[in-house]
């Protein structure tokens, strides 16, 4: 019997898909209820990014100053279809840990390198983070209005880093779960990520209750990483989520998948700002 938690976390909702400017953006419904919250899902719609990194490319970590140039041209179209300001943005250099900074002054942001998690309580401060499979995690607490954006790879999941998050939003910056909202972007579906016995088990040891959380892929456990990561949020105390039923691998024409793609593509982006 899975528990009343583990099928909240299991289910999955269809995300709005607008075209703004050429772009392909992904809004999760619950945020698009909150006028004093700014968010776009991105799509590899959108820009002109070159083979293989086609089309809409956001990551700066492709080698190569034509990328590069690239990457920041497309993040400034985002925020400009956003209204929000492109040099006021906000990304950190990820590398599937579980750290999380709070971004506070603006004098004084953080060194953000080896940092996969952003807390902010500051409006116009739009924080960016990167993804190509791994799971995108925003949370907005409606009455403090706090917000917080997560990488969650398998190895940001293992490590709990959407329940670190919400400590750090709640001892820092005095939110409270019970007033969050907790929502899980398109991200690699079990239908598409089978792994290790080693990952499967390190996965479900993150939460009360995993059963139900991994499905099995012909001879290969199959986790549902974003189920975890909606487990987490609801072991923290959120009571509402939001989970994208996008897989990204089953949908090469619309986002970037490491694994569809064998290791060599772009980057798509996960994008809050709390509006002033
Ligand atoms: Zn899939």
């Amino acid at each position: 019997m899975k528990s009343k938690l583990t099928e909240i976390a299991l289910r999955k909702n269809k995300w709005k898909v607008e075209n703004i400017d050429g772009m392909q953006l992904v809004f999760a419904p619950s945020l698009l209820e909150l006028d004093f919250v700014a968010h776009a899902f991105t799509t590899r719609v959108g820009g002109n990014t070159p083979a293989p990194y086609d089309y809409f490319n956001l990551g700066g970590n492709i080698p190569g100053d034509e990328f590069r140039k690239d990457a920041h041209v497309n993040r400034s179209k985002l925020c400009d279809a956003l209204s929000i300001k492109y040099s006021d943005l906000v990304v950190p250099g990820q590398v599937h840990s579980r750290n999380v900074e709070l971004v506070n002054e603006r004098s004084q942001i953080p060194d953000l390198k080896g940092v996969d998690g952003l807390v902010t309580h500051r409006s116009e401060t739009p924080l960016l983070l990167h993804f190509a499979d791994c799971v995108p995690v925003i949370i907005v607490d409606k009455l403090s209005k706090v917000i917080g954006i997560f990488h969650a790879g398998w190895r940001g999941t293992a490590q709990n880093i959407v329940s670190h998050g919400v400590e750090r939003m709640v001892k820092e910056l005095n939110a409270n779960p019970a007033n969050m909202v907790g929502v899980v972007g398109p991200a690699i579906g079990p239908c598409c990520y089978p792994t290790s016995d080693e990952v499967a088990q390190k996965l479900s040891e993150t939460v009360k209750d995993a059963e139900g959380l991994v499905g099995t892929n012909g001879t290969q456990p199959a986790p549902d990483i974003k189920a975890f990561n909606a487990l987490q949020l609801l072991e923290s105390g959120i009571q509402e989520v939001d989970v994208s039923d996008f897989c990204t691998a089953c949908n090469p024409s619309m986002f970037y998948s490491h694994r569809q793609s064998g290791g060599t593509t772009g980057r798509q982006g996960a994008l809050v700002s709390l509006r002033s």
